[in-house]
């Protein structure tokens, strides 16, 4: 098996004539946190359910756990936790019940450890879900998802109704500690600081297709935004890697996706007379330049 925990290659799904995804490639390698980032709309919740088999592709190939997921058996199917922000619960049972009752489906649920964590997100047991805020119906989802301890979490937005406290909770400490115990997980999540904070690996989807899919490491290294301030005319620059290019007065704005130091010596020959500063992005400015 590849060390890939989860693969797509030309994956489409179409609704009708139109494409939700179009030739999505997407890789995540076994171990890592992958932030999946895309518009409203650009697929995301699409390609997370292709891979819970809730939905399925028009075409293409897509792997999880080594599987196509239509065809896992059982017992794998059992390594994967999935929380999504639409999914139903039971509005009438109480906390407490509805854990038993999700583990009950579960062979290696472990009570103790939801136990733990129960406490430490402070959900109480007692209530019923229907009388659970948004922020303690999503905890309870995610205390679902990882009952069984997954080889790989899916989670479609687990964060977007926790206040800025719980989130913290929930994205740092959480995640952290899941993913220190082996559990390779993908979200998605429009929250790019959290994401910044704790992503290995990011994939920026747009109009169903993967934009860029890099360790974030090198994302940050290889995208940069240049400022080429001149008095000479260079609209027509002809700059190789860009992937936006603006000009203001005398300022040519340029953010390449192929950045290296090289570039800058380049830069300099073709620009002798101009100013040229190099400056690091963050992974929203990163996230807004591919999309934009
Ligand atoms: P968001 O960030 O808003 O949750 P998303 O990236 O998760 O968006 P998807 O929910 O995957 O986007 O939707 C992708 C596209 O497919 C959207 O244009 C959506 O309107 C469309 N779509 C999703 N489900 C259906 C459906 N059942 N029938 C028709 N179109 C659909």
């Amino acid at each position: 098996m590849s060390d890939l925990i989860i693969e797509t290659k030309n994956l489409t799904k179409s609704y009708g004539s139109f494409k939700a995804l179009d030739g999505l490639d997407l890789n995540v390698p076994e171990g890592v946190v992958y932030g999946l980032l895309g518009k409203n709309g650009a697929g995301k919740t699409t390609t997370l359910r292709i891979f819970m088999s809730l939905l399925k592709p028009t075409g293409g190939i897509v792997k999880v756990l080594g599987h196509t997921p239509q065809k896992m058996p059982l017992s794998l199917r059992q390594q994967i936790g999935y929380s999504s922000d639409s999914m139903q619960l039971i509005p009438w049972l109480k906390v407490g019940d509805i854990l038993n009752y999700n583990g009950s489906f579960y062979d290696n649920w472990d009570t103790q450890y939801v136990k733990q964590w129960v406490e430490r997100l402070n959900l109480p047991l007692d209530k019923r879900v229907f009388h659970l805020s948004r922020g303690n119906r999503q905890k309870l989802a995610l205390v679902m998802a990882i009952g069984h301890r997954p080889k790989l979490l899916i989670l479609d937005e687990p964060a977007g109704g926790l206040d800025p406290a719980a989130r913290k909770e929930f994205l740092e400490s959480m995640i952290e500690l899941i993913h220190e115990s082996g559990t390779s997980i993908i979200l998605s999540s429009h929250l790019l600081t959290d994401l910044e904070r704790i992503s290995d690996c990011i994939g920026i989807i747009d109009d169903g297709k993967m934009k860029v899919e890099m360790n974030l490491e090198n994302l940050k290294m290889t995208t940069r935004q240049i400022k080429i301030i001149t008095q000479n005319n260079i609209k027509d620059a002809n700059l190789d890697g860009v992937i936006s290019l603006e000009t203001s007065g005398n300022m040519l704005k340029v953010i390449f996706n192929d950045w290296k130091e090289n570039k800058y010596h380049n830069l300099k020959q073709r620009f002798p007379e101009a100013t040229i500063e190099v400056e690091s992005l963050n992974l929203e400015e990163i996230f807004l330049a591919y999309t934009r």
